[in-house]
């Protein structure tokens, strides 16, 4: 099985770049974000706690997303692979994430973190924001989100780069240059 983690501050393209991916590579995409926002509009008891959390720009509590995951996991043990978009955001879901795959005899191929200015980052979300209907692309809520990534996801890399499968790209460049680049590590550790 080809597992992949993606992980990048919001706006560093991981959704566009893990549509590519999941295609190229026949992976079922876990996305937590759409996934959240699914129980959001569907107004699920998850759906509720989660909203204003969302809203907020703040991270949801690890339980409901590592549930979540383990769920979805469990439950598409067959599939070619997985692609986790916004999943590990802190340490404790990383180790979580570890045991499940532990438990199933899985472990991440790859973690793939995309590096993108802050300037960038924000000028992306703000033009993001205007077709996006997202609760979350706003000025405010977008510095919560940078200032919730630097907190708590950055250490997320530091503890796979202990692992020694940590890859980071610059993101910073076109969407078929950060694709090639993606695939040219995907392709050697599949
Ligand atoms: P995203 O679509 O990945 O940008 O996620 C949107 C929002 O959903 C985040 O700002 C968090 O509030 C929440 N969220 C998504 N994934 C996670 C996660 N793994 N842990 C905690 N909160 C999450």
């Amino acid at each position: 099985m080809l597992n992949i983690v993606i992980i990048g501050p919001p706006g560093a393209g991981k959704g566009t770049q893990s549509q590519y991916i999941k295609d190229k590579y026949n992976l079922t995409y876990l996305s937590t974000g759409d996934i959240l926002r699914e129980e959001i509009a569907a107004g699920t008891d998850v759906g509720k706690v989660v909203d204003d959390i969302i809203k907020h720009g703040k991270l949801v509590p690890d339980e409901i997303v590592v549930s979540i995951i383990r769920h979805k996991v469990l439950s598409h043990l067959s599939s070619p692979g997985f692609l986790f978009d916004g999943f590990p955001r802190t340490v404790h879901q990383a180790v979580m994430l570890d045991d499940l795959m532990k438990e199933n005899n899985l472990k991440i191929s790859a973690v793939l973190s995309l590096d993108v200015s802050v300037d960038v980052l924000t000028a992306r979300m703000l033009e993001r924001a205007k077709t996006s209907g997202r609760s979350d692309d706003n000025e405010e809520t977008i510095v919560h989100r940078l200032r919730e990534y630097n907190d708590k996801t950055k250490p997320v890399l530091d503890y796979y780069e202990k692992k020694g499968n940590l890859h980071t790209f610059c993101g910073d460049r076109k969407i078929e240059e950060v694709f090639k680049s993606l695939c040219e590590v995907i392709d050697e550790v599949k």
